[in-house]
């Protein structure tokens, strides 16, 4: 089935039920509607707004005590197919849907009047939808089951991901993508007691249901969820036994990483659930345990949605019981911290300090003003671009999982990363405070919205020149307009300050002129646009009075050298990281606006590179980049070409020869035997399941242009490990000793990744292979990060070596 006619079929069901309204809450980048079906009872639909209210007091421990929870309605939230190709669980919503409409049968009838039940029947219409277009474009009129066949495999990117090529179930605290930032505002408008996160696992497997692993369980999650879990967990296990469906729970399976959507309501009072089918992927299927058919997996899907209703009617008094005490205990733990509250700040990057507010806000976090400076610690924290966390709040539990850094975990395998800690992914300076009184001192108004960037251009128009310091995170989004106008830009490889307006002006390495003179554009016309660009991007230039600088390099050095607009090629398709690959076509499409050329890998040698300046290597094997490729690459290179190669990539460049990095793996063990059943435990505990790591950064290399501090935290999520290079002036940003900052790694990785090499630059004649070893964009929220990469296409050209070791 198609999205499509998921749409008309849902819109119909409401239309025609008085059990049923539909609510859109997102539109998907390909314009798809994202919507859930409210479904209860006539009677409830009549005083919906006064459920929903009455409901959310339960999670307002101000107001929770005094609530009577017997007479509450329960909301319940089912959520199918976030994985697009996971398509069982989105077909499975629309018999759960026609069943809660039609039903006439009184237990539904009961369910009806005490639960407000939300279904989602489709998370990821765009990923669901190419799913869908493959399936169907491979459907035989005879049954096809050999899973060999071509149907069974979708060619890449396929249909798990968003538009973008993100995995929508990591996006739940992240919100970066349109899906999620619609769905958590449902979510927080509501407030479910119980959520389910329908999905499809492997072909040859059975049923999965949560509980997963206990000891995988994240700090902040209480232990009565996992218990009310347990307990929803045996009607799951009732009905499937009673249609003879085998299944297998508290195994493979964890909920530490809240970003998933049944992790997600762990932390906010909730139970989260999550199923996992053995997937078709097609219409009938030749497994392991014999033939698997789709009518089959989604029959499990209703089953498992219908025994998590009986469940939830059950236990009516336990769930909104937990949801009130989860948030009334959250406030007395809260009180148990010596941490009082979090401060906060970024002077320099008003747009990187809002993503980051963004988050919080997001999911009802209170950010509040300071109403007067604040020194702690050496750091200044001013009103104009400070703010306060108290944690004595509902969402404590959730702030934690943002600012705490663990580095000691009672497992040592993780189901998806082991850190996320919000600071560090946007390199934001925050500081705790232990003291009630300093902090009610200090706390000002509470913050609601996101604090618009006004931007500025102080002066009149200039006859020398403009200003763009490399501050703002979006100063790239405006460099590449003032390129497109046909603008020579500058970039000044020296810092400087200035007078303008009769105000001393500091401007750092990385900052952008723009002259006058020479310009194809007329002096007022380079006025109007950088006057436009100001107020649309809420960015401040300086205008240059003369080129004459106080201190530091004058405006006419040769110390400001002129660089060329990006064109960029980024290579995709089979064997690439398609997240990887996608999260970079996302930051420039999306964040900065620059067009990127997607290509396959095989296509080099047949097309003509020399329209590009940019190559862009994405995380990946490129065995089907032919000797004419490499040679045309090399060409290309040594003409004058910028290289970007992410992670694995670099292993390829190595291999033959464009690089000569020495990656360093761990020595094997010397001759012992251990017992078999350890196996795959050791296996996973050698993996780095993404920890982040404090790293060195040279302010002064173009890679660090814009920048601020010496040191710099970094995603890792691989075990490669890299020497600096022999070339003192190779290596702009690597890893401190001892560079845990937050997140796992064993003993053996942690020996290599001391003074390890995190970017690493090769020249080639007139151009370079810059190689990041770890993935600077990780899930769009790693803004700090993510600013050396954009750096990296910028003023990559500028890098000059005296060799290229
Ligand atoms: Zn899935």
């Amino acid at each position: 089935m198609t999205h499509d006619k998921l749409v008309y079929y849902m819109t119909a069901l409401a239309e025609y039920s008085d059990r049923i309204i539909l609510e859109e809450y997102a539109l998907s980048f390909e314009d798809r509607s994202l919507f859930h079906l409210i479904i209860t009872s006539p009677g409830n639909h009549s005083r919906l707004e006064e459920i929903r209210k009455e409901h959310l007091q339960l999670s307002d421990p101000e107001v929770s005590a005094s609530l009577d929870i017997n007479e509450m309605p329960l909301v319940i939230r089912l959520g199918y197919s976030v994985h697009g190709n996971e398509s069982s669980a989105a077909n499975a919503s629309l018999l759960v849907a026609y069943y809660l409409a039609a039903s006439r049968d009184e237990k539904i009838l009961n369910y009806l009047d005490q639960m407000v039940i939300l279904l989602d029947p489709c998370l990821n219409p765009d990923g669901f939808n190419r799913h869908a277009s493959w399936v169907n474009t491979h459907k035989s009129t005879v049954p096809m089951t050999d899973e060999i066949s071509r149907g069974f495999r979708e060619t890449w990117p396929g249909g798990r991901t968003n538009h973008y090529w993100f995995d929508l179930n990591r996006d739940w605290i992240l919100v970066q993508q349109p899906e999620t930032r619609g769905r958590v505002d449902v979510y927080q408008r509501w407030m479910p007691n119980v959520q389910t996160d329908h999905h499809e696992m492997e072909a040859g497997s059975s049923f999965f249901y949560q509980p997963g692993v206990a000891s995988r369980t994240h700090p902040m999650t209480p232990q009565r969820t996992i218990e009310l879990t347990s307990l929803i967990g045996n009607y799951h296990s009732k009905a499937l036994d009673d249609i003879g469906s085998l299944f297998f729970s508290e195994e493979r399976f964890d909920d530490f990483y809240y970003g998933k959507g049944s992790s997600y309501p762990d932390v906010n009072g909730s139970v989260g659930i999550l199923f996992e089918q053995a997937g078709v992927r097609g219409f009938i299927r030749e497994t392991g345990n014999g033939l698997l058919t789709f009518p089959f997996t989604i029959r499990n899907q209703v089953t498992v949605s219908l025994s998590t209703l009986e469940a939830s009617y059950n236990l009516r008094k336990e769930l909104p019981e937990h949801l009130r005490s989860f948030y009334q205990e959250a406030i007395k733990l809260a009180g148990q911290n010596i941490i009082k509250g979090y401060i906060f700040s970024e002077p320099d990057d008003p747009s990187r300090l809002n993503h980051f507010i963004d988050i919080l806000i997001k999911h009802r976090i209170h950010v509040y003003h300071l109403n007067k400076d604040y020194t702690s610690g050496g750091i200044s924290f001013n009103t104009s671009s400070s703010f306060i966390i108290p944690l004595k709040q509902p969402q404590y539990r959730l702030i934690e999982s943002f600012f705490r850094a663990d580095k000691k975990f009672s497992d040592s395998i993780f189901y998806d990363i082991s850190a996320w800690a919000l600071p560090y992914a946007f390199n934001i300076n925050y500081h705790t405070i232990t003291s009630q009184k300093t902090l009610e001192d200090i706390i000002g108004e509470e913050l609601y919205d996101i604090p618009e960037n006004t931007g500025s251009l102080p002066g009149e128009m200039s006859n020398i020149g403009y200003l763009l310091p490399w501050k703002d995170y979006y100063a790239p989004k405006v460099l590449y307009q003032l390129q497109s106008a046909g603008l020579v830009t500058k970039v000044a490889s020296e810092p400087f300050t200035f007078t303008a307006g009769g105000d001393q002006i500091q401007l750092g390495y990385g900052t952008i002129f723009i002259p006058v003179s020479g310009q194809k554009l007329e002096a007022g016309e380079i006025f109007q646009l950088i006057t436009k660009l100001t107020k649309e991007e809420g960015i401040v230039f300086s205008l240059a009075e003369t080129s004459h600088t106080l201190s530091g390099i004058d405006l006419g050095s040769q110390k400001l050298v002129s660089i060329k607009k990006p064109h960029v090629l980024l290579l995709t398709g089979e064997d690439i990281n398609s997240q990887e690959a996608g999260e970079i076509w996302h930051l420039l499409d999306i964040r900065f606006a620059i067009p990127v050329t997607l290509i396959e890998q095989e296509q080099i040698g047949y097309i003509n590179m020399n329209d590009y300046n940019i190559l862009i290597m994405p995380g990946g094997s490129y065995n089907n980049i032919s000797l004419v490729g490499q040679d045309e690459i090399q060409t290309w290179l040594k003409n004058g070409g910028t290289l970007i190669a992410i992670s694995r990539a670099n292993k390829w460049l190595n291999d033959i020869g464009f690089t000569k990095l020495k990656f360093n793996t761990i020595s094997k063990d010397t001759a012992m035997t251990k017992s078999y059943k350890d196996l795959s435990r050791e296996r996973g505990a050698m993996e780095i399941p993404g920890s982040i790591f404090n790293a060195n950064l040279d302010l002064s290399h173009p890679i660090g242009y814009g920048m601020n501090k010496y040191t710099i935290p970094v995603f890792k999520d691989n075990t490669l490990f890299v020497d600096i290079a022999k070339n003192p002036y190779a290596t702009p940003v690597y890893y401190t000793s001892d560079p845990l900052l937050s997140g796992f790694i064993n003993e053996k990785n942690y020996k290599l990744i001391d003074n390890s090499a995190v970017v690493i630059i090769t020249s080639v004649q007139s151009g370079r292979i810059i190689s990041f070893i770890e993935n600077p964009n990780f899930r769009a929220f790693w803004f700090g990060t993510n600013k050396l990469f954009i750096n990296a296409i910028f003023f990559g050209q500028t890098i000059s070596q005296a060799s290229g070791e």
